[in-house]
């Protein structure tokens, strides 16, 4: 069989803004992905579905998988001819084993290639404010271990470290923090010499801790600081809290429910995170086309019948154009129809079907949409209404008070989930989660749903809009309303209530 090929893909240090274009690249072609510990979440999520995904973690002093193990799968997937993605944190060849893993596939050929990725050494500074080097404080960096090989002892030069006055910084290095402080201590450095600790960097659960040489340790213990962490060492420690950024964000720190379905969360996931919150994806419900839907069949036949077809989301939008074209169809059948559209987004949706939309309300409802509707509709002109099928009757309402024709056909059903509840249950009742937010109602009943039992009181509910709002309203959740409907405006109130409050 054709060999298959190894890709050695440094994932860099969290942030998945931080893996390099061509490891990504790589990474959506794979086949396999072999991954550990180090490897964030978010770029895990990042594992195209269709790969299989081997998750050899280590964590100190305990290998769940051994070296050797781990380097024998990646031998065996690839002579089945697989494109195998070995992912490693921060850079593959620091402290990263690389050298190692190569080593098997030479020995059999096997094809494989090495990404470079953002070592945390670096990475985890820069986002702790503290540059790795600046003229006027140093002139080299070094990289060394705080952790000896097994059944081996660890021997740093503390003095010719000392003596190179750059700045020092150690990797894997929390529990053996006396002993590397002591050891600069003992070789003549200056107690008071800057030293800082960043745990977690670049994701969003960062802690920085800066202090001397002679004091970190005892902060450290304080901080219960855990791996993973690097350790600095230099006056450029000094510049930390100057050049802050990254834990100056309005949103650092801040755990934030996102309860939209999983295909349409992207944008509020990433716009939060860019804020520096920690989206906690928690879909409530899904969206759940209506198998052989006869009503729209029937529509779609005598949709000439029609001046006007009104849509009221995204996913209706997706699932009318499916149904279309699986009937050999498109947009040409709307010829001769006007389009309402609920909202921004929703015209947007429609836009990328290649349709402009006629009509869509300030103010994004199916009140505001009806009654615009109302006033456009042209005389003996029927409208088509294409929504969930637990749409509320507000459009329907205020065009039968209108004495306008109309056929309803719900394109979906929506279905309540509650995958990962126990973990969001525990968040909740620690107090971690302070916000929650909600793009319809029926996220609201889906998440209430999935909540028997537990103490909301702590949370408060960011809502897209007054029908959301209302569904908040009767669960007793404490809640704020976006000015306008849209994403855009749900984060500016949460930057209004939000902001500024970092882990208070
Ligand atoms: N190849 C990796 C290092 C592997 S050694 C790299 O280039 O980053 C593992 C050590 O890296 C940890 O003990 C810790 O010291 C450091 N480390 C990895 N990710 C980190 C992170 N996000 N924040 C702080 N330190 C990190």
């Amino acid at each position: 069989m054709e060999h298959g090929f190894v890709a050695l893909v440094g994932a860099g240090p969290g942030d998945k803004g931080l893996i390099t274009i061509r490891g990504a690249e790589l990474l959506s072609q794979a086949d396999v992905v072999v991954y550990d510990r180090l490897v964030s979440q978010e770029i895990i999520k990042m594992i195209p579905t269709t790969a299989e995904k081997i998750d050899v973690g280590k964590e100190n002093k305990f290998h769940p998988v051994k070296q050797e193990e781990i380097n024998h799968i990646l031998l065996e997937k690839s002579l089945e001819g697989k494109k195998v993605i070995r992912l490693k944190g921060g850079d593959p060849f620091v402290f990263g084993r690389g050298g190692e893993e190569l080593e098997l596939l030479y020995e059999n050929n096997i094809p494989f290639e090495v990404v470079p990725g953002v070592t945390s050494a670096v990475a985890a500074l820069c986002y702790g404010g503290i540059p790795a080097t600046h003229r006027d404080f140093c002139s080299s960096l070094h990289i060394i271990t705080g952790h000896a090989r097994e059944g081996g002892q660890l021997s740093i030069p503390f003095h010719e470290l000392k003596e190179l006055n750059g700045t020092i910084v150690f990797l894997m290095g929390v529990s053996s923090l006396s002993y590397l402080m002591n050891g600069l201590i003992n070789a003549g450095m200056e107690k008071d010499m800057p030293a800082a600790i960043v745990e977690n960097g670049t994701r969003p659960n960062q802690r920085k801790l800066v202090a001397t040489v002679g004091t970190l340790e005892q902060k450290a213990l304080e901080m219960e600081i855990k791996s993973p962490a690097i350790i600095a060492v230099g006056k450029v420690c000094s510049l930390s809290e100057k050049f802050s950024w990254f834990m100056k964000k309005p949103l650092f720190g801040t755990k934030i429910l996102v309860t939209r379905p999983k295909e349409s969360s992207g944008t509020l996931v990433e716009k939060l995170r860019q804020l520096g919150a920690e989206p906690v994806e928690y879909p409530c419900i899904e969206v759940v086309p209506i198998p052989q839907n006869e009503k729209l069949y029937h529509a779609c036949e005598n949709i000439r019948e029609y001046g006007w077809i009104l849509l009221t989301s995204k996913n209706g939008i997706q699932i009318f154009f499916d149904y279309l074209n699986s009937k050999g169809l498109d947009a040409r059948v709307l010829a001769n129809t006007k389009i309402g559209t609920v909202g921004s987004q929703t015209a947007k949706a429609l836009k990328e079907v290649g349709l402009i939309s006629d009509f869509t309300p300030e103010i994004f409802d199916g009140r505001h949409l009806a009654l615009g509707i109302a006033e456009r509709v042209g005389e003996n002109e029927k409208v088509l209404i294409c929504d969930a099928a637990i749409a509320s009757d507000d459009i329907v309402n205020i065009l039968r008070s209108n004495n306008i024709k109309f056929d309803r056909v719900p394109l979906y059903n929506t279905n309540y989930i509650n995958e990962n509840s126990n973990k969001v249950k525990k968040s909740i009742v620690h107090g971690e989660l302070k916000y929650i937010t909600f793009t319809s109602a029926s996220t609201v009943e889906g998440f209430i749903a999935s909540m028997k039992d537990i103490p909301l009181e702590s949370l408060t509910a960011v809502c897209i809009g007054n029908k959301t709002a209302e569904a908040a309203k009767k669960y007793n959740l404490r809640y704020v309303v976006a000015e306008k409907s849209t994403i855009d405006s749900m984060i500016d109130k949460l930057l209004e209530i939000g902001g500024g409050n970092i882990y208070d």
